[in-house]
């Protein structure tokens, strides 16, 4: 397995290796598009929301800063070194 290989059960991140992401996204709390806070605070434009469900656009951008996580207010961004 390569070394992004976890990567494959995180939803909304990519199923190669052209990932930054190093988190999950745990949807069934997400308040969607009446939230949008994880998109807005994010300084890469990393995050979406579509279909009131927020996921990763933009995979290569992740810097790992974790502002999403600290923004969001359903602790719905979860980083790998947490579970
Ligand atoms: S960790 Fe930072 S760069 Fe990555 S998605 Fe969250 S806010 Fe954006
Ligand atoms: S901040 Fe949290 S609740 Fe709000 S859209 Fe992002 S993931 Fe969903």
């Amino acid at each position: 397995m390569s070394k992004f290989g976890f990567l494959k059960k995180f939803k909304g991140s990519s199923n190669n290796e052209n990932s930054n992401i190093n988190f999950k996204i745990e949807n069934d709390n997400c308040n969607g598009e009446e939230c949008r806070k994880c998109v807005i605070a994010c300084p890469n434009n990393v995050l979406i929301v579509e279909n009131n469900q927020t996921s990763v656009g933009n995979p290569l951008g992740c810097k790992s800063c974790r502002v999403c996580a600290s923004i969001c207010p359903n602790d719905c961004i979860i980083f790998k070194d947490s579970f």
